[in-house]
């Protein structure tokens, strides 16, 4: 796997691939600036050695040229971060960008304008993927979130540079903290996998049933389970047509020697509602009229007891409907034993849009090992698939 270090950047013109694709608040300014910042290392470890750096981003999903979604909107935030004035090119292709590109100096950064101003960009088009591999030295791809689309920035510009390409360093410490899950995993390995359904959920269950030792099952998910096993789940969310699944995944479990751990107790509510009366009931005891909205506390207790004994967990997924404070107490606790084996030498990777927001939301980021930054590019390799993006810088 080739990294930074592969490379000398002296006098080079990095071309790297990043997500700055941060969102912005109606005066159009950046609000959350993860992303860049996520950035910075691979930018500063270039500037660092005396190479220059061209910037490649998508932002939002414009159709054609939009001035809101337009890259120049986030230059003052890049700069703040980067501790350097970041140049703009107001486009990514043609002479502007050629120009911009061909007078930055060493130690100098460009931003080249929004790449899906171009629908070529999405359709991985090859002429204009040559365009933008015309602009720089060395091809780096640090942008994890978009590795598994097959774009023209992330996949295809890669042929342009048949040795001179490889992987940033955020994107680097993704792809191993992913394999400290799925390939060098030390055991016992337990996946806790939350959410609302089965069925997008499905393939990285049958992915990572190969791989671990305990599987948790939590969330919505939890009541087709429940109810393909003859329990009575109320008014909670189902998949009926996902019960069939359900019963062979606990099939297969067993076949494979996988503990599958579902919630044995529930928070129920009579509405799907913050101020809902609430009571605790046994999850195959559900009545007429109340869904289970979180996970109750003997289920937590005996979740608590296989992280503790996990030395190499992986979480996605909330355990209940956490974005109301009454339906949260589960993915706290669970959220707390992860941090707590993580202090006592457990490998903890956190992935997912959700399980992110709720890590970040209750200031658990720090206790885990890794947060990985791609929510659909990580859950397809959990899904055991090549990204596009990487295997064109394995190459
Ligand atoms: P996903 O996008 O599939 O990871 O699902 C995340 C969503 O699942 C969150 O918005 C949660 O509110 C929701 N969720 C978790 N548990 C439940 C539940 N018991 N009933 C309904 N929705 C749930």
């Amino acid at each position: 796997m080739k990294t930074l270090s592969d490379f000398n950047f002296e006098n080079k013109k990095a071309i790297i691939r990043v997500d700055f694709n941060v969102p912005l608040d109606e005066n159009l300014n950046v609000t959350d600036a993860t992303r860049i910042e996520a950035a910075k290392p691979t930018i500063d470890a270039i500037l660092a050695q005396g190479g220059s750096v061209i910037l490649m981003s998508h932002l939002g999903r414009p159709k054609g040229v939009e001035e809101k979604h337009s890259l120049k909107h986030i230059l003052k935030t890049a700069s703040d971060i980067l501790g350097v004035p970041v140049q703009f090119a107001a486009d990514c292709i043609g002479s502007v960008a050629k120009d911009a590109a061909k007078k930055l100096q060493a130690g100098e950064v460009l931003l080249l304008e929004n790449l899906r101003f171009h629908s070529e960009e999405e359709a991985g088009d090859v002429a204009f993927a040559k365009e933008l591999a015309s602009l720089g030295d060395i091809y780096v791809n640090d942008a994890f979130g978009t590795a598994h689309r097959a774009h023209a920035s992330t996949t295809i510009i890669a042929q342009f540079f048949p040795t001179e390409k490889c992987f940033g360093l955020l994107m680097a410490k993704e792809i191993e903290s992913l394999n400290k899950v799925l390939k060098n995993s030390e055991k016992p390995v337990t996946a806790v996998l939350g959410g609302s359904k089965v069925s997008s959920k499905i393939t990285v269950i049958e992915n990572i049933l190969d791989k671990v030792d305990h599987m948790i099952i939590g969330g919505g998910m939890t009541f087709t389970f429940v109810k393909a096993l003859g329990g009575k789940i109320g008014d909670s969310i189902c998949e009926d047509d996902k019960q069939e699944l359900a019963l062979e995944i606990l099939r297969l479990a067993k076949e494979k020697g996988v503990q599958i751990h579902i919630p044995v107790d529930v928070v129920a509510a009579n509405a799907f509602a913050n101020d809902a009366e609430t009571q605790i009931v046994d999850v195959k005891e559900i009545p007429d009229g109340w869904q289970g909205l979180d996970a109750g506390p003997k289920s937590l207790e005996n979740f608590k007891k296989v992280i503790m004994e996990s030395k190499t967990i992986l979480w996605n997924g909330p355990l209940g409907v956490f974005e109301m404070e009454n339906f949260a107490n589960g993915t706290i606790a669970l959220g707390n034993f992860i941090a707590e084996s993580t202090s006592n030498g457990a490998f903890s990777l956190v992935g997912g849009g959700d399980s992110v927001a709720a890590v970040k939301q209750f200031g658990l980021e720090d206790k885990v090992s890794y947060v990985s930054t791609g929510g659909g590019a990580m859950l397809e390799m959990l899904e055991g698939k090549i990204l596009p993006g990487i295997a064109a810088i394995l190459d």
